[in-house]
């Protein structure tokens, strides 16, 4: 029988799938406005809304991927031209999505920003997925 301690530190550093892509998209949560545009184009749909109710100043809303579904499409940055056509069309309207070298993700991570609530809140658990994915990219 397996201790469920050995279980949650495997599940901690083991990759969740077979083979990791070359870049994955980090969202910069300062510079998101939330508008979702990234959402309705990720053919995984592993981008998720977050939200903090500011009370009197409104809602503050920004975006988070899922390091671990990723597939590093680009989808979400632009949409892909087909190459005799010279336009390109940029989904984020700020800019606020980085296609970052998987084995780069920890030093980007904790660089996203945010409110000060949800760094403080998440960041071990976005480092976690970060070292993960880029061990497992390195090991490829
Ligand atoms: S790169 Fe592709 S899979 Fe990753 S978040 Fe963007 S659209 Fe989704
Ligand atoms: S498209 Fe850009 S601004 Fe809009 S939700 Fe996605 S990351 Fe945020």
């Amino acid at each position: 029988m397996v201790d469920n301690g050995i279980e949650q530190s495997q599940a901690a550093t083991e990759p969740r799938r077979k083979r990791i892509p070359k870049t994955i998209a980090v969202i910069h949560a300062d510079y998101c406005t939330g508008c979702e545009a990234c959402i309705a184009v990720c053919p995984v749909d592993c981008i998720a809304l977050l939200e903090t109710n500011l009370r009197v100043k409104g809602v503050d809303a920004w975006c988070e991927v899922d390091l671990d579904r990723c597939i590093g499409c680009g989808f979400c940055v632009r949409v892909p031209k087909k190459r005799d056509d010279p336009y390109e069309l940029k989904i984020c309207p700020w800019d606020a999505i980085e296609m970052v070298p998987a084995e780069l993700l920890p030093q980007a991570i904790t660089k996203i920003g945010g409110p000060a609530s949800y760094a403080a809140e998440n960041q071990p658990r976005l480092l976690a997925a970060a070292q993960r994915v880029a061990a497992a990219r390195a090991a490829q």
